[in-house]
C-alpha cells in the first residue's frame, strides 16, 4: 500500500486505489459422467457433458486482487465471455470499492442488450471479483464483510440423485453424502413415468430414514395438473420442498400449488434478473426462493433480491455455485440451505468443510478460492485489459 493512500485511509478520506488490470478466462469444465435431469427425459435437452465458466481476475494499483466467476450450462458460455471482453476496459482506473456504481456503468456500456440474461451474467463474474477483492482487502471472509447471521449453513446434496443414475447408486450416493457430513438429500424427479418417480422416492426415503431432510426437483417438467397430483402423492414423504414443479416463468401456477400443498414449493434458479424474481415474489409463487448469483448479475443484484425475499419471509436456498452461495446464505437472516455440488472442485485448490449436516465458512478472506493449475489448463480463451501492477 502506498504511503499516500495509507495516510488518506487513516484520515477517513477516500483511498486512491484504482483498478489496473483485468483478466477474463473462458474455462470449460468436463463432467465425469453425462448428466440428465427431467429436461433430458422429456427430450428438451441433451445430457450435459461440460460446464462453461467465465472467470474474472482483477488487480489494483495498490496490489489488491479479486476473483469471480459466472457460468453457463449447455449454450451461452462463449457469449458471456464475448460480452465481458467488450465492456471490461470501462473499469480501468476506477475505484474498486464502488461496486454498485461500477455494475451500473457496465450495464450502460452494453445497454442495448438489456439488463438480464447473458448481458448481466457477463457482468456477474466481474461484480463477484470486486466483492472478493473488497472482502480480501478487509481481511474478512465475504460472509463477514456482508454481516453473517451464522458461521455454517445447513447443506444438502444434489449431485448424487440425477436421473441418469440407477436407484441403487442413488442410495449409495446418499449414504456417502450423509457420511461426509452433508445433512440433506435431493433427488431429481419429473420422469415421464410418474410411477418410477414415486418408486425411487420411496426407496430413498426408506433407505435414509424419516429424519433425514429430503427434497425433490422436477426441473420444470410437470404441467399444472401433474404437479398437483404428484405434489399430493408426495405429501406423505415429508419433503423439505418440491423444486421447480412447473415452468420457471409460471408464477401463477406455482402460487396455486404453494397454496394447496403442505409441502413447501421452491423455485427461481432459472431466472436471469432480480426483476424476474420480483414477479415470483409478487405472485406468492414459492415458500423458498432459489436465486443464483452468477445468473442474476452477481452479488450486488443478489443482495437486492435477498432484502426483498426477507421482507416476504421467504426461505433462501441459492442454486449451484456453493463456493459463492455459502457466503450469501450465511448472511441471510432466515435459516437458509446451501446446495452441495462437487462438480466445481477440480477448479479450486480449497475445499469447503461439511460437518454435522452443515457447510462451514472458512477463515480465508474473500470467497476463499484460488484457481488450480487444472483450471488454467482447461482455459479455452483469455483476454486481458490494463497493465498488471
Ligand atoms: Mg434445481
Amino acid at each position: 500500500m502506498s504511503t499516500v493512500s495509507s495516510a488518506a485511509s487513516r484520515q477517513g478520506e477516500a483511498t486512491l486505489d484504482t483498478i489496473a488490470w483485468i483478466r477474463l478466462s473462458s474455462v470449460t469444465l468436463p463432467l465425469a459422467t453425462p448428466i440428465s435431469d427431467a429436461k433430458v427425459l422429456t427430450g428438451r435437452q441433451k445430457p450435459m457433458t461440460e460446464v462453461a465458466f467465465l472467470f474474472a481476475e482483477i488487480e489494483t494499483t495498490e496490489g489488491h486482487s479479486g476473483i469471480g466467476f459466472g457460468y453457463s450450462k449447455r449454450a451461452g458460455g462463449p457469449a458471456q465471455f464475448a460480452h465481458a471482453k467488450e465492456i471490461a476496459d470501462n473499469l480501468i482506473g476506477e475505484d474498486p470499492s464502488d461496486i454498485g456504481r461500477l455494475w451500473t456503468k457496465l450495464v450502460w456500456a452494453g445497454a442495448s442488450v438489456g439488463r438480464s440474461g447473458v448481458a448481466t451474467q457477463a457482468i456477474a463474474a466481474i461484480d463477484i471479483a470486486l466483492w472478493d477483492l473488497k472482502a480480501k482487502r478487509a481481511g474478512l471472509p465475504l460472509a463477514k464483510l456482508l454481516g453473517a447471521h451464522r458461521d455454517s449453513v445447513q447443506t444438502y446434496n444434489t449431485s448424487g440423485g440425477f436421473l441418469h443414475t440407477p436407484t441403487d447408486q442413488v442410495l449409495d450416493n446418499a449414504t456417502a453424502s450423509l457420511a461426509s457430513g452433508i445433512g440433506g438429500i435431493k433427488i431429481k424427479v419429473g420422469n415421464p413415468d410418474r410411477k418410477a418417480d414415486l418408486a425411487r422416492l420411496t426407496a430413498v426415503r426408506e433407505h435414509v430414514g424419516d429424519d433425514v431432510p429430503l427434497m425433490v426437483d422436477a426441473n420444470q417438467q410437470w404441467d399444472r395438473p401433474t404437479a398437483q397430483r404428484m405434489g399430493r402423492a408426495m405429501e406423505e414423504f415429508n419433503l423439505v420442498w418440491i423444486e421447480e414443479p412447473l415452468d420457471a416463468y409460471d408464477a401463477q401456477g406455482h402460487a396455486a400449488l404453494a397454496a394447496s400443498l403442505d409441502t413447501s414449493i421452491a423455485t427461481g434458479e432459472m431466472l436471469a434478473s432480480v426483476a424476474e424474481h420480483v414477479e415470483l415474489i409478487k405472485a406468492n409463487a414459492c415458500d423458498i426462493i432459489q436465486p443464483d448469483a452468477p445468473r442474476i448479475g452477481g452479488i450486488t443484484q443478489f443482495l437486492k433480491l435477498a432484502t426483498l425475499a426477507e421482507h416476504h419471509n421467504l426461505q433462501l436456498a441459492p442454486h449451484f455455485a456453493m463456493e459463492i452461495h455459502l457466503h450469501l446464505a450465511a448472511a441471510y437472516p432466515i435459516e437458509p440451505w446451501v446446495e452441495h455440488f462437487d462438480w466445481l472442485e477440480p477448479l479450486f485448490n480449497e475445499r469447503l468443510e461439511t460437518r454435522d449436516g452443515r457447510m462451514h465458512l472458512s477463515s480465508r478472506p474473500g470467497l476463499g478460492i484460488t484457481l488450480t493449475e487444472q483450471a488454467r489448463a482447461w482455459t479455452v480463451a483469455k483476454h486481458e485489459v490494463g497493465a498488471r501492477p
